[in-house]
């Protein structure tokens, strides 16, 4: 039972009077029930004169309209209903036998919707009304003692007798039983009372009574209101939250959802979020808005083609739509997934999208969503072994395993004097590495010597180096971007970097660093990691390498030779969460020699130490484990481990060489479109699944850049493919990245289309 049939006096506001009466204490509602307006199809339902109560509630009316429903002759009721749309109140009428196509929708919407989200505001609504009931007197009359017995005797017997009662010729032996008696109280259905007496005190009776489902035999006298309105007025299952043991009351609701919101409104219970106390890691909770999130986000991924790839709002549309300040009160899950739907959806430009070609891909997978979800649930900052030794293991161990994928050096593994690291980003990884190696040189040539030394790397190296220069206090000046050019593919060439470090060397300058990459981002150059790495070792120079990107391909035996050399490197870094199913972030470095990059980067302050803790979890004190804090620059950190683990297991090395392949194919097959076009050139040879391609000039190629320019600019605005540029050599150039994971034929063949189509328009208006 989940009400509340007490007349305690705190329950009610101010409009209320208490009274006593037959020895329980109760309120009044002073306030007249007002009439409130209402519209012509109630007034001919003789329901015109609707009492609103001094709550102003407007659901009263939307109850109000039932009972006037449930009143009409049964011919007439059967034909008539209506539908709530919108705010509460805004009820229509409407006749079920000629339903029009609108009614239809919004019928089986709501028969389908989220019928989750009517009851809780079904269970709100109840939750402030106040119902009471004045001097219950319920009685019987009812044969006792032998004759009371279910017997087929006793049953003749009844009968007869009944027919000669009736008939005035036999007086009646049926004795007459008081059930409820002078029986008052206020019940709010947003407090949970429980109900109790010995059997047969009246408890059922009581309930049944104020749901105005007595059985008609019993004879009734007494008030019971609903919000002020009399119960002629309203119909009493639509009215409160009594629920009886049967669970027939109300149709609505069951005994467990009745129990739950109870309890939700006094801060216990499984789905007490809004109301109780906050209690923000309720399991149940978790369990319940979890569902509904996947839910959500695997339905946005079944509709992901129909939104605008590249979103299409204007810079500033957030603010105009959100409030000024945060809210005071909790809001319902609904109404944050509404906001999310019509205001963030639209601002998001998404990446997950087949007809994503542009930049670099960011790939999301199911395995990335579990390990990712996991990682947030277990929520750990595992800065050092001991925070949460799986975390520092896994990553350990999985990072060998993709190492030992990659056929990278034995060096690199975790078992010698290297090991791999899961970074936030290719920057980070950059910035750390560049980090040790100006340590590692400064502790030989003196600390002074920082303004003397080089980093070298080519001009189509990403600008992550240059912002780890700034921070690792090289100077700007000494940040070497060598040039390239289209005869080399962008590739960085050895003897231009020889030249300049001769020079520098000359000029007393310290060459430090060699940052080279594979598959830069403009178009996928490689550097030729041999002959730089024996560059770099010769000037006993750290030597890193980026393959952001196209270290993902190399899982595959084919394009293992991209990163052949990686044997001279000291470090190597390769971005998961571009290409390898891995939710971002998750970017994986691997070190020769962990003791320069711990060198750097480690700190030993006192609160980290382990001095109170048993000897075995002294672990990080006595160098018996990996405290990874000291191989990143934040302290704390995620269990990223999770997600590439989720990958590999779930996914296997040949499925994902696979799914590699299948995009290397999509790409292969664009620039075989474009080839065929004679209006479009190829620019520079592709390696993996990006294709940089452009309209040729008309005339001269001052134009070009413009033409390509325009193209990208409206090939993009029909929401339909998102590409981007980049510059070679002075040319603006379009790139296609084939790498989104839902991405087929179809969708390369549709974007193809799209831009021949647009590249007609262009054309023609020249
Ligand atoms: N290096 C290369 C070759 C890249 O292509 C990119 C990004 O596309 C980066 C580094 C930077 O990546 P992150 O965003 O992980 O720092």
């Amino acid at each position: 039972m989940a009400s509340s049939a007490n007349g305690n006096s705190d329950d009610v506001d101010e409009k209320i009077t208490t009274t006593t009466m037959t020895g329980e204490s109760f309120r009044r509602i002073t306030t007249n029930p007002t009439t409130i307006s209402s519209n012509s199809i109630w007034t001919n339902m003789e329901m015109g004169a609707f009492s609103r109560s001094s709550r102003e509630d407007e659901d009263d009316e939307e109850a109000l309209k039932w009972a006037a429903l449930e009143r009409l002759p049964t011919y007439s009721r059967l034909k008539k209903g209506f539908f709530v749309t919108g705010s509460p109140g805004n009820a229509r009428e409407i006749d079920v036998k000629s339903l029009g196509f609108q009614e239809r929708k919004e019928l089986v919407d709501r028969l389908v919707g989220d019928d989750e989200e009517d009851l809780s505001r079904f269970l709100f609504k109840l939750k402030n009304r106040i119902d009471r009931f004045e001097n219950l007197n319920v009685e019987a009359e009812a044969y006792v003692g032998s004759r009371a017995l279910p017997t087929f005797l006793n049953y003749c017997f009844n009968l007869f007798e009944g027919f000669f009662n009736f008939l005035h010729i036999l007086p009646t032996r049926k004795k007459h039983l008081s059930i409820l008696k002078d029986v008052s109280g206020i019940i709010k259905p947003g407090r949970m009372t429980l109900l109790l007496g010995p059997p047969s005190s009246g408890k059922s009776t009581l309930l049944l009574a104020l749901a105005g489902k007595l059985d008609p035999t019993l004879k009734f006298s007494g008030r019971v209101t609903y919000n002020g309105h009399d119960m002629h007025e309203f119909v009493p299952q639509r009215s409160s939250a009594y629920v009886d043991q049967h669970d027939l009351h109300i149709g609505e609701l069951t005994v467990r959802e009745t129990l739950a919101f109870s309890a939700r409104c006094q801060g216990v219970g499984p789905r007490y979020g809004w109301e109780g106390g906050l209690k923000p890691m309720d399991a149940e909770q978790l369990r319940e808005y979890g569902h509904k999130m996947v839910d959500f986000i695997a339905d946005y991924y079944k509709s992901i083609e129909n939104f605008p790839v590249l979103s299409e709002v204007e810079p500033g549309y957030l603010h105009k739509l959100l409030p000024d300040s945060a809210p005071s009160h909790p809001e319902s899950l609904q109404h944050i997934f509404d906001d999310i739907q019509t205001k963030i959806l639209p601002g998001v430009t998404h990446w997950q999208s087949p007809n994503y070609f542009a930049y670099y891909p960011s790939n999301s997978s199911i395995a990335g969503f579990l390990g990712e979800m996991l990682s947030a649930g277990l929520n750990i900052v595992g800065f050092s072994w001991i925070t949460s030794p799986a975390a520092t293991e896994l990553e350990i161990v999985v990072l060998d395993w993709l190492a030992k994928i990659l056929n990278l050096p034995n060096e690199f593994l975790s078992a010698g004097q290297g090991g791999g690291v899961i970074q936030g980003t290719a920057s980070e990884a950059v910035l750390v590495v560049l980090l040790a190696a100006r340590d590692k040189v400064l502790i030989k040539v003196g600390k002074n010597a920082l303004e003397k030394l080089v980093v070298y790397a080519s001009d189509q190296t990403h600008s992550a180096l240059q912002k780890a220069c700034q921070i690792g206090g090289i100077h700007p000046e000494n940040c070497r971007l060598l040039s390239t050019d289209a005869s080399a593919d962008y590739a960085l060439s050895p003897a231009v970097l020889g030249e300049a470090i001769s020079n520098d060397v000359a000029n007393g300058l310290i060459p430090f660093m060699l940052c080279a990459t594979v598959g830069t981002t403009s178009s996928t150059a490689v550097d030729p990691l041999p002959a730089l790495g024996k560059i770099a070792k010769s000037h006993g120079m750290w030597f890193h390498i980026d393959a952001a990107y196209a270290g993902s391909a190399c899982i595959c035996p084919e394009y293992r030779h991209y990163i052949n050399g990686v044997e001279e490197a000291d470090s190597f870094n390769m971005n998961a969460h571009k290409w390898l199913l891995t939710n971002f972030d998750c970017s994986a470095l691997w070190i020769k020699d962990r003791s320069a990059l711990i060198q750097s980067l480690s700190t030993n302050p006192e609160f980290l130490k382990n001095k109170k803790l048993p000897l075995m979890l002294q672990a990080s004190q006595a160098n018996l484990v990996v405290d990874f804090k000291d191989w990143q620059i934040p302290l704390g950190r995620r269990f990223r481990s999770l997600k590439l683990w989720m990958v590999l297991r779930l996914y296997g090395l040949e499925n994902l060489q696979g799914y590699i392949r299948n995009h290397i194919k999509l790409a292969k097959h664009f620039e075989e479109l474009v080839s065929q076009d004679p209006r479009f050139e190829v620019v520079t040879p592709r390696k993996f699944s990006l294709v940089c391609f452009r309209l040729l000039p008309h005339n001269d190629e001052a134009c070009a850049s413009k033409l390509n320019h325009d193209l990208l600019d409206i090939v993009n605005s029909t929401g339909k493919i998102y590409i981007s540029h980049t510059v070679l050599s002075g040319k603006y150039v379009l790139r296609f990245a084939v790498g989104a994971p839902l991405t087929e034929e179809r969708h390369v063949n549709a974007a193809w289309d799209v831009l021949q189509e647009k590249a007609s328009t262009l054309l023609g208006s020249m």
